[in-house]
């Protein structure tokens, strides 16, 4: 039953001051769509409606775990089995610097960074490259 279909002798639960617990009530008063004043079926009280507890229903307070770095792991853990695959096949990685030159699946080596493997050359000078732990944008020589 929604609150629009209660009128006046309709049964509605409400805290009940006098019993102190959630009883059910007659509507006597409505003003409007809303219940003004019930009567306890239990003690007979007449008293402003008092809308059951339990109807205000709080969030749970338990925290959740984060979705987002749950995503963000596995998308790292896909991340650097890609790298493995990329970098695994290569003995020799090219060494990186800022004045050379790269060519798609090329494998270099960065000081800080470590193995990369070239994922993709952006003229005038950019390459990204596919590191253990992320793609990045590196700075390359020229590309004609
Ligand atoms: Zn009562």
């Amino acid at each position: 039953m929604t609150e629009h279909q209660i009128e006046a002798g309709s049964s509605v639960e409400s805290q009940c001051k006098k019993c102190k617990t959630l009883t059910d009530h007659y509507v006597v008063v409505m003003v409007g769509e809303k219940i003004s004043k019930v009567e306890c079926k239990v003690c007979k009280a007449r008293h402003a409606y008092a809308a059951p507890k339990a109807a205000k229903v709080k969030a749970p307070a338990t925290p959740r775990p984060k979705k987002a770095a749950l995503a963000s792991s596995k998308q790292a853990q896909a991340l650097t089995e890609q790298w493995e695959k990329m970098v695994a096949p290569c003995s020799k990685p090219l060494t990186y610097s800022m004045e050379r030159t790269f060519a798609v699946g090329d494998v270099i080596e960065h000081p800080t960074f470590g193995l990369g493997c070239v994922l993709k050359t952006m003229k005038p000078c950019t390459v990204e490259i596919h590191f253990k732990d992320a793609i990045r944008n590196m700075r390359c020589g020229m590309i004609k």
